[in-house]
């Protein structure tokens, strides 16, 4: 049986990325009018959580620009020659992404600032008082940086960025569209109902979405099942220990530990870390936007703070488990 690999559900242009038009609309400009321009486009700054849609809008942008698509990942580049020997052999227009654009090194920065302004890279020869540096011209490309935490590059750095673009958790109905999609192309039968609680049991990440639908699949081929509906769904869930109300394990034990050990709140972010055995930013950045987002919870100066409409959820989770 044909299994998807991770790029299979990747849209192949920019119509069949789903939701965010805003977003889209304005990309497309930039993109024609740096092609009607005959130039390379201007350096591109992706902000959004993991998953939805930062490296699928990168590669769009390579795609509709005819560029090569070089990537990198930025904790991989410790230091400076680590990123001469790719930009050097980049050429005309190339786009070079570079994901967890946060946890590039300064001393790396310096250098990518220089080579993304200036189209130029100075290679230190030798280093100390009577150093000496040969500037190396690079032909014009096109950094794309992804980031979940744009608050943690610096203004500098930013700055160099022409065109910022922003994404943020979807909403269920995106999110169903995004499910029907990527069911049409594995090839599947989807009622609108089954669509709509995968949509909603995704935590607004369309990768979740996408996941969850491929699990459901399973279940569906082990079953014998041709139709994915809502029952073959509801009994996935159960199988899968994600709650109907769309929570998952990781959030129920966030919403439970702000309210066993902390009365509710105010919690700080660490203290509640470390009682998880998380690290604060993979809370930070992963399980808590969605909470916030369906507002079980709030962020105040002192901590979080459990709402009402998050307690009576929590109550009525574990009142099915
Ligand atoms: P990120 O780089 O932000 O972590 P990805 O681009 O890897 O996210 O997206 C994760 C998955 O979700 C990919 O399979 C991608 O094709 C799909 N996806 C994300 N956003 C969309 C969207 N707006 N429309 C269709 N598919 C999407």
């Amino acid at each position: 049986m044909f299994v998807p690999n991770g790029d299979f559900f990747r849209p192949s242009s920019l119509d069949e990325f789903i939701g965010f038009k805003d977003v889209v609309d304005n990309l497309k400009v930039f993109i024609n009018s740096a092609k009607k321009r005959r130039s390379h486009l201007d350096h591109v700054f992706l902000v959004g959580p993991p998953g939805t849609g930062k490296t699928s809008l990168a590669r769009l942008i390579a795609r509709e620009m005819d560029a090569n698509f070089i990537a990198i990942n930025a904790p991989a580049i410790s230091k400076p020659a680590d990123l001469l020997s790719t930009l050097t052999n980049l050429k005309h227009g190339d786009i070079l992404f570079i994901d967890e654009f946060h946890r590039l090194p300064r001393s790396v920065e310096e250098v990518l600032m220089v080579a993304m302004e200036d189209f130029v890279v100075d290679y230190v020869v030798e280093s100390g008082p009577y150093g000496q540096s040969i500037r190396i011209p690079l032909v014009p490309f096109t950094v794309v940086a992804a980031t979940t935490r744009p608050a943690l590059v610096s203004n500098p750095l930013r700055s160099r960025f022409g065109i910022t673009l922003k994404l943020s958790l979807y909403d269920e109905n995106t999110l169903k569209q995004i499910v029907m999609q990527a069911a049409n192309k594995l090839g599947v039968f989807i009622t609108d109902e089954a669509g709509k609680i995968i949509a909603a049991c995704s935590r607004g990440t369309p990768r979740i979405a996408l996941n969850l639908l491929k699990r459901i699949v399973d279940f569906a081929v082990v079953g014998n099942t041709k139709i994915i509906d809502q029952e073959l769904v509801n009994k996935s869930l159960v199988k899968l220990g994600i709650h109907k109300t769309g929570l998952h394990e990781v959030d129920i034990k966030f919403l439970n530990a702000l309210w066993e050990h902390f009365g509710g709140g105010p919690a700080g972010i660490n203290a509640i870390a470390s009682l998880l055995g998380e690290e604060p930013s993979t809370l930070e950045d992963i399980i808590e936007p969605f909470l916030l987002q369906k507002g079980l919870v709030v962020r105040t100066p002192r901590g979080r703070v459990l709402t009402d409409k998050g307690k009576e959820i929590l109550l009525e989770v574990q009142g099915n488990m």
